[in-house]
């Protein structure tokens, strides 16, 4: 059995996803998330090319909530014909859109995910209290797939009793990762999904370079390491998880 990265965003780089398909010879799928409504489209494109391969998701990124209203009948339409609502959530390091319009959108993302039954992608940068109010407050913890989990372990073990699932990424295995990796040992298996993020977040010995699925392996060698665990065992674990949440 192989992994699963459960977020690449393979309509954004520049390079073939065909090509990046291809070279990932040890992952069964992957999930690709819209950004907009328009990466959304063309999610849903590349999976009807690789129905094997890739499953789509129609979603917000936070970065640019303040068009959620113009792109709100969009991305609802595509709702029924994807895995997953997001990437949606709330990033208050960069700051790109208005904290107000990101958790308007954030809410109404959350909405649609209950509406149609879905799981909903949650990004969560320098805004763990918020996600975590929000999350608690709409009861969306089981359906949540927290991306890029950089949480220590006390704000893993808040969000784990909201019953989330955490996708860990490149930061786990990086030098400067001993947090993440603090808060990945509070993780059971069961709770844990891999990812890579393509074409950002490049693990180690990548760092720098555009990031591919391939190394969602290393992401995985990383958590083995932290939990212990046979590699392979990992691999099993995190990709079953995945056929559950994104119902494969
Ligand atoms: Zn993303």
């Amino acid at each position: 059995m192989g992994w699963v990265d459960t977020h690449c965003h393979l309509q954004l780089d520049e390079r073939e996803p065909e090509t990046l398909l291809t070279r990932a010879v040890s992952v069964d799928w992957v999930v690709v998330p819209g950004v907009d409504a328009e990466s959304s489209k063309s999610a849903i494109e590349l999976a009807s090319r690789h129905p094997e391969r890739v499953l789509p998701s129609a979603g917000l990124h936070p970065h640019d909530a303040a068009a959620w209203p113009d792109q709100a009948s969009d991305i609802s339409r595509l709702a029924p014909e994807v895995a997953a609502i997001g990437e949606t959530g709330l990033d208050f390091y960069r700051n790109l859109a208005p904290r107000a319009d990101q958790i308007a959108a954030f809410r109404s993302q959350i909405e649609l995910a209950i509406q149609f039954d879905k799981p909903i992608i949650v990004h969560c940068r320098d805004a763990f209290s918020e996600v975590f109010s929000i999350v608690e407050e709409t009861g969306a913890g089981p359906r949540s797939v927290l991306h890029c989990w950089t949480g220590g372990p006390r704000w893993t073990r808040r969000f784990m009793d909201l019953g989330v699932i955490f996708s860990f990424a490149g930061p786990v295995a990086f030098e400067t990762g001993e947090t993440v990796r603090l808060g990945a040992a509070q993780v059971p298996p069961e709770r844990a999904l891999v990812e890579t993020d393509t074409p950002y977040l490049a693990p180690p010995p990548h760092r720098g370079q555009p990031n591919e699925p391939e190394w969602v392996a290393l992401v995985g060698a990383a958590l083995a390491e932290v939990w212990g665990l046979p590699v392979e065992q990992v691999a099993a674990i995190t990709s079953s998880n995945a056929s559950r949440v994104f119902r494969r």
